[in-house]
């Protein structure tokens, strides 16, 4: 789970890294208010949105007056921002942050992510700030400091020490950025975080070390764990799809084509949008309803699968291990006898008591085209697809 850079920005202040003064706001009023209640004469407005490069993009501005601010964030407001981490449809603009503007001689890159070959936390900086750790690699691949931290006993003084001085810290700033590194590193350890991302992290004019920018990513599955953080969720930057999903417990990826998957399994799901795409179709998601495909979860899977407006047939691909095909196509009935959809459905059903499972659906009387290879299903999934988009008389109450 993303959230936004004002919310990591109040969460690594509490573990002890310096950031600017900074204040949010809701409207043009509210920022230009905000920018007296800091006070100064130059100020910094940023579009909070779940993506970087705004920058680049202009959701990132510099301004001079009150009025400046509320012209830029007049500008921003309910627009959405497209950076080249968005994708084109960009994201929601709702909330703005000010922060006192700050002169910096220096900009340094500070990441921390999940090395899972060493499985440890790994420290990654450079001393090249700024700009985009992708294009640091590319450029100056010799400016990046990597080390791992080993969980037993943490960041150390000496580790955090030496990065510090191989990212040339002038030595006088070196506790300073020993705070900050070891304040990252609890963090991201104590909440659960999948990354932590400070670009830049400035060496300031009269000698600070200041986090201006902040990310932060958390793991999903422990969320449970952190009351404080899971609320911290803004699904204004979601797809509205996944947020659905994600809260009813389903697995779920939006896609941009016309043919809903229902799978059990992500290995599962993965092949069945390859065979679709081989087949000459596009998924419109990638949809694992787990292992356990009881009737409530299929129906929730049809409902949601349902609710994509581009979605012009649905494939159902179940393969029962542990599970059992017969009680899976039971759902797969019962999903479609309370919520009949006006789409093809093709349903492909592989494993334990799939004979019991194709009688089950034939027995049915609903219009389910039955396959029993995975390219079968994906070759009746994609001329259904076509039929029925030709007929292009769909109209659903959603
Ligand atoms: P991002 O583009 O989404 O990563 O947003 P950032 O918060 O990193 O801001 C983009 C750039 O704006 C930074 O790399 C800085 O160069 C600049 N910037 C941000 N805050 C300040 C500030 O307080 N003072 C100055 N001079 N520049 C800033
Ligand atoms: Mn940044």
């Amino acid at each position: 789970m993303d959230i936004h850079e004002y919310q990591a920005k109040e969460i690594l202040a509490k573990f002890g890294v310096a950031v600017p003064q900074g204040a949010l706001a809701y409207s043009p009023e509210q920022a230009a208010y905000r920018a007296r209640e800091l006070g100064g004469n130059r100020w910094i407005v940023k579009a909070q949105v779940h993506a970087g490069g705004r920058g680049k993009a202009g959701g990132v501005k510099l301004c001079q007056s009150e009025h400046e601010i509320h012209d830029a964030t007049n500008a921003m407001f309910g627009r959405k921002l497209v950076t080249h981490q968005t994708g084109a449809e960009g994201k929601g603009i709702y909330r703005v942050y000010v922060e006192s503007a700050v002169d910096f001689d220096r900009e340094i890159y500070l990441g921390f992510v999940l090395d899972r070959t060493s499985q440890r936390i790994m420290i990654v900086a450079s001393s090249e700030g700024g700009m985009e750790i992708e294009e640091i690699s590319a450029t100056r691949p010799e400016s990046i400091v990597r080390s791992t931290v080993e969980p037993a006993v943490g960041l150390q003084e000496f580790q955090a020490r030496e990065i510090s001085y191989a990212l040339g810290v002038p030595t006088a700033l070196t506790q300073q950025m020993v705070r900050t590194l070891q304040g990252c590193y609890r963090a991201f350890r104590d909440l659960d975080a999948t990354m932590v991302e400070i670009n830049p992290l400035v060496i300031t004019s009269d000698n600070r070390i200041l986090a201006l920018d902040a990310k932060m990513t958390f793991d999903g599955n422990a969320l449970f764990r952190h009351p404080h953080v899971a609320e911290l969720r803004d699904k204004s930057q979601e797809d509205p799809r996944e947020a659905r999903a994600a809260d009813r417990g389903l697995a779920y990826i939006g896609l941009a084509g016309n043919i809903g998957c229902i799978v059990n399994g992500a290995g599962l799901a993965m092949a069945t949008m390859d065979t679709i795409k081989l087949a000459g179709g596009e998924p419109a998601n990638f949809l694992d309803i787990g292992g356990g495909a009881t009737p409530e979860r299929v129906a929730k899977a049809f409902r949601l699968v349902m609710s994509d407006e581009n979605v012009q047939a649905i494939l159902v691909n179940i393969f029962a291990g542990i599970n059992r095909c017969d009680w899976v196509a039971e759902g797969v009935v019962q999903a479609l006898k309370a919520n009949p959809v006006d789409v093809p459905v093709i349903v492909r059903l592989s494993g334990t008591n799939v004979e019991e499972g194709q009688k089950i659906l034939a027995r049915s009387g609903l219009p389910i085209i039955r396959a029993s290879t995975l390219m079968e299903a994906a070759e009746r999934a994609v001329t259904a697809w076509k039929n029925d988009s030709k007929q292009n008389t769909r109209m659903r109450a959603v």
